[in-house]
């Protein structure tokens, strides 16, 4: 999609740190991260928000658990584990309207998840 900036990194025109790729899926480290290891998972079909996954694409949502299990094992994050989050509407703060996943790993974080 025009004007989005993932769609715009998943075409190359924007560059990006990648940490895994396959057909249908892309994942690269955020630019202004919240934790040490901070991976944003995105579907490379452009789809605004998890309420937008409908029909053949929620199939999505299995290839993107697939696409963590991966990276967790190359950045070894497997045992000590991580948080994912996924912002969903303007209550979440969502900024980015293409569906995106993000990893945070490599510290102790705490009991809450919202500041
Ligand atoms: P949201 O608030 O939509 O859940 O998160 C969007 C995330 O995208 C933010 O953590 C932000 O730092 C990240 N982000 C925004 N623009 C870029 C960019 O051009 N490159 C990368 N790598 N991350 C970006
Ligand atoms: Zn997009």
């Amino acid at each position: 999609m025009e004007d989005c900036i993932f769609c715009k990194i998943i075409k190359g025109e924007i560059p990006s740190n990648k940490v895994y790729e396959d057909d249908e899926i892309l994942a690269f480290n955020d630019i202004n991260p919240s934790a040490p290891i901070h991976v944003l998972i995105i579907p490379k079909k452009h789809v605004a928000n998890i309420l937008e996954l409908k029909g053949d694409d929620i199939a999505l949502i299995e290839k993107i658990t697939k696409a963590i299990q991966n990276i967790s094992k190359e950045l070894n994050i497997e045992e000590n584990g991580f948080r994912l989050i996924c912002n969903c509407g303007p209550d979440s703060g969502q900024e980015v309207n293409h569906l995106h996943f993000h990893l945070l790993a490599g510290k102790k974080m705490g009991p809450k998840i919202i500041s």
